[in-house]
């Protein structure tokens, strides 16, 4: 399988912003925002989906979501943000590698639709 969209990015092999690293995940901007304030928080290991996760990958989810919770400090955006992931095509998701989309910086509707 060749490396997907967003570790060609953490590899700099294609453009992009990288605005944290750490031993198991890294977060880049998102190229369309859909939020003044719009990360995404990637896993190194290249999982497609949620559903393909199994009980190996627990710690590394909980990490995802604690890293994003620090990415909104940095960005000082309070309690006022959405952390989301699509889970499959009919969900939205169009980059079969696992992210955590955080978005802040705007008041957020619900529901998304
Ligand atoms: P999904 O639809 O899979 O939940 O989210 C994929 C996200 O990746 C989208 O918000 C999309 O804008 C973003 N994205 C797709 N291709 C690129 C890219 O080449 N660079 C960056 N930085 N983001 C991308």
């Amino acid at each position: 399988m060749s490396d997907s969209i967003f570790t060609k990015i953490k590899n700099k092999e294609i453009a992009g912003t990288i605005v944290y690293e750490d031993d198991q995940c890294f977060a880049i901007e998102d190229i369309n925002p859909q939020a003044p304030i719009h990360i995404l928080i990637i896993p190194h290991k290249e999982i497609a989906k949620i559903s393909d996760t199994s009980p190996e990958d627990k710690d590394l989810l909980g990490h995802l979501l604690y890293v994003s919770k620090k990415i909104a400090d940095k960005y000082d955006l309070d309690d006022n943000y959405r952390l989301i992931i699509n889970n499959g095509a009919g969900a939205g998701q169009s980059v079969f590698h696992i992210h955590v989309h955080l978005m802040g910086g705007r008041s957020l509707d619900w529901p998304p639709g």
